[in-house]
């Protein structure tokens, strides 16, 4: 009972939040905005929500957004497997594409430029139309790219923006950082081409602003008797951070998670989370 009542507290912060959000000004977060777009999948947040979408929304708290780390053609097929299992949960609208615009020119050149790989681009567009959001991973993707200068931070960004957008990619309004690499001048760089940052533990806004997040990944090469532990710990975490009015974020790089019990993972936290009886 003492549970349940938390629980309703918590869902009514987030609606007193999200309703402020969709109020705000679209400069200030957008990006939540997007991120809380309402589609049949998780329609209960919108401000117009209906008294029998409000009953439903109390029963059943906002599933997690996915964050989908390197999504680049260099791993074509793994993202193939990992979009098979979200689809399976109809998880397109809450899950996020990050992408590399050249993935490692240091070791490749542009052999894996988005450029070279337009079957690529048109997947990546044909998941955008069903609901998958695109947004940024760097530029190259090398060794702590954004812990760099200003001027190199703001170069890089030009050109991958430029990339995106002439491939149909606009709009771009998250960053996150490859390696979680940064330093006060990139972050000044990133935050000036009006893009959000993510970050494990917040989401940094184009005015500097802060919001507390819980983003964390739990499948690092995890083998297939680990699912159940690492399971365990992530649906704690999920609910404490959904006590706490704290967004989760759940992070997994393709190539990573396809190993050992990854996908089981994914496939048994989404099962979880979207049938919230269970959770
Ligand atoms: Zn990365």
């Amino acid at each position: 009972m003492r549970r349940l009542g938390l629980v309703l507290v918590t869902i009514g912060l987030l609606g007193i939040i999200v309703g402020s959000i969709l109020r705000s000004p679209p400069n200030i977060s957008p990006q939540i905005k997007e991120v809380s777009h309402p589609r049949p999948q998780n329609e209960g947040i919108h401000e117009s929500m209906t008294e029998e979408k409000e009953e439903k929304q109390k029963n059943s708290p906002e599933p997690p957004l996915v964050f989908v780390h390197d999504v680049t053609p260099y791993y074509f097929d793994d993202l193939r497997e990992i979009v098979a299992v979200l689809d399976e949960y109809n998880y397109s609208n809450r899950t996020v594409l990050f992408v590399i615009p050249v993935f490692d020119p240091d070791h490749y050149g542009d052999e894996w430029s988005l450029r070279n790989h337009p079957d690529f681009v048109e997947y990546l567009h044909e998941l955008q139309m069903r609901g998958y959001r695109v947004e940024l991973h760097g530029y190259g993707h090398t060794y702590h790219e954004f812990n760099c200068s200003y001027e190199t931070a703001k170069e890089k960004l030009d050109n991958a923006t430029a990339m995106m957008t002439s491939l149909g990619f606009g709009n771009l309004t998250l960053f996150l950082p490859p390696a979680w690499a940064l330093n006060n001048e990139s972050l000044k760089a990133i935050l000036e081409h009006n893009l959000t940052v993510v970050t494990p533990d917040w989401l940094i806004f184009p005015n500097g602003t802060r919001q507390r997040i819980w983003n964390r990944e739990y499948t690092w090469y995890i083998e297939r008797n680990e699912v159940e532990g690492r399971l365990s710990v992530a649906l704690h975490d999920y609910r404490k951070a959904i006590e706490e009015g704290i967004p989760f974020y759940l992070s997994v790089h393709p190539g990573v998670i396809n190993y050992g019990g990854g996908l089981e993972f994914l496939r048994e936290f989404l099962d979880t989370v979207c049938r919230p009886e269970k959770s």
